[in-house]
């Protein structure tokens, strides 16, 4: 029988992190040599949030640069995995009961998706699925709709969720320089941790509502959410752990979460 893949959620931050090399991208590496391999990833990020569900059905998928203003080789940089029609499928079936998911053979991967993946699986030798975010809806939908994906984790696909758990782009330092963290944004990061390590899984879909410190962090919901479809996939017995921690500009956590089996 297949071990249940891991679930992991990693903060993205600046897209420079994908070709510099410091502690976040090693991190990142040893993430994926420390597993097994998975059949295939699916990644849900900040970055395809859009007015539906969607699955990517290309079996080449493109890597998208979806940003601006970058030096040369940010653009240069492909991340070359071969889709999973078959995954995609999979993932259709699964959500049915709650949404329709479209196919969508034009979106490839953005870089919430492969300015990670470069680091935890350099060969693109995984295949890998995006599953857009749906705008229109609320954190428990997608809460709810990130529970009917848990049957994959047995059949050894990896679950990646890709945003920030603190993403203030108005309050970023962009530059160098190291800056100290704002007070809120340290606040709500480690808010956020206990109430993960608490399993208050409801307090974290309702995140709203958690106060001022959550408005500053999570002025959108976009980088926020794939962190609810990661929580989702967590079971009881799983050990969380925070492999990757830092605040980037003041106010970009990169703060990872591992969920995976204890035994
Ligand atoms: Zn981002």
């Amino acid at each position: 029988m297949t071990p249940s893949a891991p679930v992991l959620f990693f903060g993205h931050g600046n897209p420079m992190n994908a070709v510099t090399d410091n502690a976040y991208g090693r991190k990142w590496h040893a993430l994926g040599r420390g597993m097994p391999r998975p059949k295939a990833i699916l990644s849900i990020s900040a970055h395809w949030y859009i007015e539906q569900t969607a699955v990517t059905t290309s079996a080449q998928p493109s890597t998208i640069h979806d940003f601006g203003g970058f030096p040369r080789e940010l653009y240069e940089v492909q991340y070359a995995a071969p889709g999973d029609s078959a995954l995609a499928r999979r993932v259709q079936e699964l959500l049915a009961p709650l949404t329709y998911v479209a196919p969508d053979d034009r979106w490839g991967f953005d870089h919430g998706t492969w300015s990670v993946l470069r680091h935890v699986f350099p060969d693109a030798d995984v295949p890998v699925v995006q599953l857009s975010i749906d705008e229109t809806k609320p954190p428990r939908f997608h809460y709810e709709l990130a529970r009917h994906l848990a049957p994959l984790r047995d059949q050894g696909v990896l679950v990646i969720g890709s945003g920030n758990v603190v993403h203030n782009l108005h309050t970023f330092a962009w530059g160098q320089h190291p800056v100290e963290p704002f007070d809120w944004a340290l606040r709500f990061e480690a808010q956020v941790r206990d109430l993960i390590l608490d399993g208050k899984h409801e307090a974290l879909i309702d995140y709203e509502s958690l106060g001022r410190d959550a408005l500053l962090s999570v002025p959108t919901p976009d980088h926020f959410l794939p962190l609810v479809y990661v929580l989702a996939l967590r079971r009881d017995d799983d050990a969380v752990t925070f492999p990757v921690e830092g605040v980037d500009g003041g106010s970009v956590s990169m703060l990872a979460v591992d969920i995976r089996a204890t035994a």
